[in-house]
């Protein structure tokens, strides 16, 4: 029996805060492999324009080429509809019922976690593994730990990781405005967005 890591997203684009959080789980949770699932159509994101699944994915897998441990799967891609973590997690589950399942992600996420679709069946099926940025990030989100316990008895891991401020929306702005997004992702996947043009119309 194992243990593996799911990295869920919209990686549109993917960057190096959402690698070295992966990274970091990991490492710190002793992780044979990390999954990277880019969402199809996320419900909180439904009404935002979402660059194509298949860049999206093609960035994944350019993104993780140089780590043995890491793994794109377009199981959400594939399917066509609305995104639930949810089922994504169950069917997981039952695919692999001796791994132990971690569910990573940034601390914003464990946050709004209770206004996720159907939380308790994630926390049946997955430890919820979220990233701490710095000493002062960790009591605010053992607070959102401590609550997710008692609502859904979820259990709750928190990685350390060092704070990086990158997000997909901010790279995004910058590839429009014409600035260097260089260093914040992996340079195959920066080379990828200016050979597709993409991110340059709002
Ligand atoms: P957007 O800016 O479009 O909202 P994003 O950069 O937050 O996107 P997502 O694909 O929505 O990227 O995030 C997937 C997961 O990665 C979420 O759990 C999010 O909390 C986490 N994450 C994103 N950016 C960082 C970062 N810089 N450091 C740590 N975690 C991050």
């Amino acid at each position: 029996m194992g243990s593996i890591g799911i990295m869920g997203g919209t990686f549109n684009p993917i960057h190096n805060g959402h690698l070295l959080i992966a990274e970091n789980a990991r490492e710190q949770l002793s992780l044979e492999q990390v999954l990277f699932i880019p969402n199809g159509a996320p419900p909180h994101k439904r009404d935002k324009r979402i660059e194509d699944g298949g860049h999206r994915l093609r960035m994944v897998e350019l993104a993780i080429a140089d780590n043995p441990a890491f793994v794109a799967d377009d199981r959400e891609l594939r399917e066509k509809r609305v995104s639930y973590s949810y089922l994504t997690l169950r069917e997981l589950h039952e695919e692999l019922p001796q791994e132990e399942l971690y569910f990573i992600m940034g601390g914003d996420s464990l946050r709004d976690f209770k206004t996720w679709y159907r939380p308790q069946i994630i926390c049946e099926h997955a430890t919820l593994a979220a990233a701490v940025r710095e000493d002062c990030d960790r009591a605010r989100l053992l607070g959102f730990a401590r609550e997710l316990e008692q609502l859904f008895g979820a259990r709750v891991r928190l990685i350390q990781t060092p704070e990086l401020s990158v997000s997909s929306s901010g790279l995004r702005e910058r590839v429009r405005a014409g600035e260097t997004i260089r260093y914040q992702v992996p340079e195959a996947v920066r080379a990828y967005i200016e050979k597709n043009h993409l991110y340059v119309e709002g």
